[in-house]
């Protein structure tokens, strides 16, 4: 029986996370939760699942439930505290954005295993994480959640001492894969949060509408795996069914495939190294018929070379595309700016704070609260 907390656990993972450890009440007690502002929801999966403490980071409600007392509610903001003080072996951190960063940081250093959803938090703080997570007796202290990350560190435990060679990082190609440019451009929130295969929260579906998805997963792969930015290919692979894959020197390639549903990579790092039914059936492949593969087009979707450039730029350039995607993302979804200025945006905040330094969390921090700062500046100049 491993002890689990789930951080924002309303969320389109966190309820996943919850629906697995229903499914299985032999293998998983879950003893902490938080959301953010969901607090009907979060009072809900409190009476079900009665953990010990509980947070909505947002700000609580006047009043706490009459049978939700045996719970113990931490005040606004106590992400980072629940995150140490919650009684479990793991943790799951599957709030959205840089949010998760020092709640990461904080519940490994109170010995828990990471469970990261959170791309955003390795991609600001990437170095920061990987060194706070080593192996501790040969055990990882950190196992990814993305599927594409699931995919590789699945492939990863058949390739015995071996060491990949490249990176296949597939990506459905959103629902613009085949639009014209300027179409993308004028592209307004509502289209944006149509996914064809995947039904995630909505930062990520905008994110992978501008394929900034995909640059983040770029810089969060460069940490998790230990590899050069150019031994990272990403392909454009719309059935969503091959999550991604691995090249040896041999040119052997490893691949792991699945029907596009986040629960069998979320069970997965629960119950690593074991395999325990997740209620996913394996895909139909008569029924698939195809999968097809193309390189994706820089000139429509141009946050790709972003990523690239931001990790050779170093320090906390990746910290800075990150908050400024994040700023961008919510303006987007806002209705405040049309597709083609999330790219815009984050480019020209890119360029005017380059890399500034990122030897500590607080370097990390203030790059990202600069980064706000300026996006919001060169967003309001543009916003319709
Ligand atoms: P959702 O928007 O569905 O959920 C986000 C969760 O975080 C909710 O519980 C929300 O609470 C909480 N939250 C929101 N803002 C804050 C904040 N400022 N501080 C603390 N908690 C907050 O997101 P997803 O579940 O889709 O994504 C979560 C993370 O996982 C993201 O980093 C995403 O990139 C990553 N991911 C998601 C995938 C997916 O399929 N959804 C796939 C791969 C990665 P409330 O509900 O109260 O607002
Ligand atoms: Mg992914």
């Amino acid at each position: 029986m491993r002890k689990i907390a789930v951080l924002g656990s309303t969320g389109s993972i966190g309820r996943q996370t919850l629906d697995e450890c229903a499914r299985h009440p032999e293998l998983f007690r879950v003893t902490a939760l938080t959301a953010h502002a969901n607090a009907g929801l979060l009072f809900e999966q409190i009476r079900q699942f009665r953990p010990e403490i509980a947070c909505l980071t947002g700000g609580m409600p006047e009043e706490i439930p009459e049978g939700l007392r045996f719970c113990r509610f931490y005040p606004a903001d106590q992400l980072e505290q629940v995150a140490v003080d919650a009684d479990a072996d793991d943790l799951m951190v599957s709030v959205v954005g840089v949010a998760g960063l020092k709640a990461t940081l904080a519940g490994r250093r109170a010995g828990k295993r990471i469970l990261l959803a959170n791309k955003e938090t390795l991609v600001a703080g990437g170095r920061l994480v990987m060194d706070a997570c080593p192996d501790v007796d040969g055990q990882p202290t950190l196992i990814p959640v993305d599927s594409e990350h699931s995919a590789i560190w699945q492939c990863l435990q058949a390739a015995g001492p071996n060491r990949l060679s490249r990176i296949y990082l597939t990506a459905s190609g959103g629902p613009f894969r085949t639009w014209s440019k300027e179409d993308i451009d004028q592209a307004t929130s509502a289209q944006a949060l149509r996914h064809p295969t995947w039904n995630m929260g909505s930062k990520i579906t905008v994110d992978s509408a501008s394929m900034f998805n995909k640059a983040l997963e770029i810089i969060e792969a460069k940490w998790l795996f230990d590899v050069e930015p150019e031994q990272i290919q990403v392909v454009v692979h719309p059935q969503s069914v091959v999550h991604s894959m691995i090249a040896f020197k041999d040119g052997a390639v490893l691949a792991q495939l699945g029907v596009p549903d986040m629960r069998v990579p979320i069970l997965y790092a629960m119950t690593y190294p074991d395999r325990v039914e997740s209620g996913v059936p394996a895909p139909d492949f008569a029924a698939l018929a195809q999968l097809t593969f193309e390189a994706p087009d820089p000139e429509r979707f141009p946050a790709i070379r972003l990523a690239y450039e931001a990790l050779r730029m170093g320090g906390a350039a990746c910290a800075v595309l990150n908050a400024a995607n994040e700023v961008a993302a919510q303006a987007f979804l806002a209705d405040r700016i049309r597709m083609g200025e999330v790219y815009r945006t984050v480019s020209a905040t890119l360029e005017r704070l380059g890399a500034p330094k990122a030897d500590s969390l607080e370097d990390v921090l203030e790059a990202d609260r600069k980064a706000r700062i300026t996006a919001e500046e060169i967003l309001k100049k543009v916003e319709r």
